[in-house]
Order: structure tokens, then C-alpha cells, then sequence
């Protein structure tokens, strides 16, 4: 019997068929599959075990490298963000992993190091996201150092990230392009710098690797649209099930602070699902569920562990299966109605709720 807890089943057929749209989109490219933040609230290790045909795979933090090393993962994973302390440098060494160089006394820190084997590096420079990479001025010095280092297993990858690739109107994103391109000109070494809107949208920015996170797990990137939009499938279905329902009289005040009031006699389910869950406050009076296919009003505020639902003469029961999001209740609606983004109700996803991996 399924248990009447909140809920997330993990399509994995639908995570293959985003990776096989990645390889449809950019081609000529290597793919490295950014797993971070537990594979976007998805489930690290599940993921990891079935992307058998990526390239590489990105993390944040050398602890979720390690989970990955610990869990089986053989593949090649980079620190997107490197090593944050010297004394990383040996477990880097000794699990294999892969680095992210992004700014001087990073590099300084492994050039001066004694390791027991080379690691392989992917130099990153600031093209206007303003936020990790070298300077420009200090690529040609940077790249010569640590392509000599023996601490470095040749060559260099050269990297950047776009702060607005998802926004298609703004010159941002080709003028960090051609910035990346005339730094990096003369120099030797595949590129990688699409995420996955430069994947979706700037073709002439997949290069060598591109690094999608979030069409992978099914979702758009971009707020005016859905992943099937861009030929994806949402791989999370958020569910959980009603446990009680109430008549309510017109007049009747639901929930903290009577935030919403009956205009009419009706029936409400109480749904196990609230903020200590991971969905998100803002939904309360904001937003649809789905039960029995039919989209239905949230109605007074989240609780921790309940919302209320107007479901009228729905016929609603107790133990009927309800949907937060998932297939035809699209992650990226509920991300704008309660001003946010897809990727941060992905990651809000608590250890309450149970996880089920299916296909
Ligand atoms: C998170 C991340 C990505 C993936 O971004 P998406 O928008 O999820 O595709 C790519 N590159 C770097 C460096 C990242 O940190």
C-alpha cells in the first residue's frame, strides 16, 4: 500500500530521454551533467547510476563529490567551484576528482602544492557574471603556470558561466561569448560554457562540453516557459494524499489568520503537504492541485504539514492521491505564482518526503 506521506517519484526514463535531448541539441558536444544540491532535490546517486552516457558530471562540494565516489560513481566528476582549502588537495587527488581553478589564490594554492598525481583543471575566467573566474588581465600568466605545474594533468579546459542566457532580448550573453573567445584565442584547450539555457538558446556557445543542470531534471530555465516547451519531460512528480475532508459554510474562515473565507457552502480537503515539507509558503490562496486530474484551488495558508484545498462537489475522498507538481502541473507555474524559480522549489524539497524511483 502506498503510504499516505508526501511524495516524489523520480521518472528515470524521462531523465534519459532529457540527456538524449541535450545530445540532440548540442551534438558536437560532450555533455558534463550538473548533479549539485543532491541532482536538483532529485536524488544524487539515482541520477548519477543512470546518466551512464554523460561525460562527466558537475558538482558543487567536494562532500557530494565524495558521496558520489562512496555510492560506485567511477565517471569523471569536477568541482564546479574547486577546492575551498588546500587540505582538500590530497582527498581530490585520492578520489580522482577533477577542479575548477577560478581565482588566484586557488591557483596559487595547487601550484604550490605537493601532490602524490596531477589533476586535471578547468580554468575559468570571469567573462561578466562578476561572480567566480579570473580577470582576464590574468589569463595569459594563470594559463602558463598551470599548464607547466607537474601538480596538473595537461591540458587546461577553459571555462566560463553566462549570467543571462535565459533571457534571450539582452546582449549579455554574446558579449561574454566573444570576450571568452578572444581571450582564450591562442590558447590550446576545450571549452565549456553553456548551462542549460545557453543549451536551449546560444547554439554558438556549446563548444567542447556543455553543462546543463536543470533541463536534465525536465524543467525550462527560462520564465516564460515549460520544459516540454523545449522537448523535455519533468522527471519529479510531487504527490501526497488527502486526510481528511470537511464541509465548510459560507462564512467559515480556513486556516491561520482565517486568510481565506467561504463565499458558498463547500468542501474542503486537507492535504499532508506544507513548508516542513519544502512546498512553499507563498502558494497559500496562490495556487492548483491536481486530484483525479482536475485542478483545484489551494485555500487559506500552508501550514508545516497541511494546505487546504476547495475541492466543491469534486468527488474528493480521503486517501485520494493528490499532485503538487509533476506532468500537467508544470513546476515552472508554480515558481512564478509564488515569485521564485523552479530550481529553488526543486532544492526545497525536505527529507520528509519519500522518494521513489520508477522505469
Ligand atoms: C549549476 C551550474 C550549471 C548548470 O546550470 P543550469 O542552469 O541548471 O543548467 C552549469 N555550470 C555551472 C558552473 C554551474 O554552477
Amino acid at each position: 500500500m502506498l503510504s499516505r506521506r508526501p511524495q516524489a517519484t523520480i521518472d528515470l526514463a524521462a531523465l534519459e530521454h532529457n540527456f538524449a535531448r541535450v545530445k540532440q541539441l548540442a551534438p558536437q558536444s560532450k555533455v558534463l551533467a550538473v548533479l549539485k544540491a543532491n541532482a536538483y532535490g532529485h536524488g544524487m546517486l539515482s541520477v548519477a547510476q543512470v546518466l551512464k552516457a554523460a561525460d562527466a558530471l558537475g558538482v558543487a562540494r567536494i562532500d557530494e563529490a565524495l558521496a558520489l565516489r562512496a555510492g560506485g560513481i567511477t565517471k569523471p566528476i569536477v568541482l564546479l567551484e574547486g577546492f575551498f582549502h588546500a587540505d582538500e588537495l590530497q582527498q581530490v587527488v585520492a578520489s580522482n576528482l577533477q577542479l575548477v581553478i577560478h581565482h588566484r589564490e586557488q591557483a596559487e594554492a595547487l601550484l604550490a602544492a605537493v601532490l602524490d598525481a596531477p589533476v586535471r583543471v578547468w580554468l575559468k575566467i570571469d567573462t561578466g557574471m562578476h561572480r567566480l573566474g579570473i580577470y582576464p588581465h590574468e589569463f595569459e600568466e594563470l594559463y602558463q603556470r598551470l599548464s607547466q605545474s607537474p601538480n596538473v594533468q595537461g591540458p587546461l579546459r577553459l571555462i566560463s558561466h553566462f549570467a543571462s542566457s535565459d533571457e534571450l532580448d539582452k546582449p549579455a550573453t554574446a558579449r561574454q561569448l566573444a570576450l571568452f573567445d578572444q581571450i582564450t584565442q591562442n590558447s590550446a584547450g576545450e571549452h565549456s560554457l553553456a548551462n542549460s539555457a545557453a543549451v536551449l538558446n546560444w547554439p554558438q556557445s556549446h563548444g567542447d562540453w556543455v553543462r546543463p543542470g536543470l533541463m536534465l531534471y525536465g524543467v525550462s530555465p527560462m520564465a516564460d516557459s515549460v520544459g516540454s516547451d523545449h522537448g523535455l519531460k519533468p522527471v519529479m512528480t510531487l504527490s501526497s494524499s488527502v486526510i481528511a475532508v470537511r464541509q465548510v459554510s459560507a462564512g467559515d474562515a480556513v486556516g491561520y489568520g482565517g486568510s481565506w473565507i467561504a463565499a458558498h457552502n463547500s468542501r474542503l480537503a486537507v492535504v499532508a503537504m506544507g513548508y516542513g515539507d519544502g512546498y512553499p509558503r507563498g502558494a497559500g490562496n496562490n495556487a492548483d492541485v491536481l486530484i483525479h486530474g482536475k485542478r483545484l484551488p489551494i485555500v487559506g495558508r500552508v501550514s508545516m504539514d497541511m494546505i487546504t484545498v476547495d475541492v466543491g462537489n469534486e468527488p474528493v475522498a480521503v486517501g485520494d492521491k493528490v499532485i503538487l507538481w509533476g506532468n500537467d502541473l508544470p513546476v515552472e507555474h508554480l515558481a512564478r505564482r509564488v515569485d521564485t524559480i523552479p530550481y529553488e522549489l526543486l532544492c526545497n524539497i525536505t527529507s520528509r518526503v519519500q522518494f521513489s524511483y520508477v522505469n
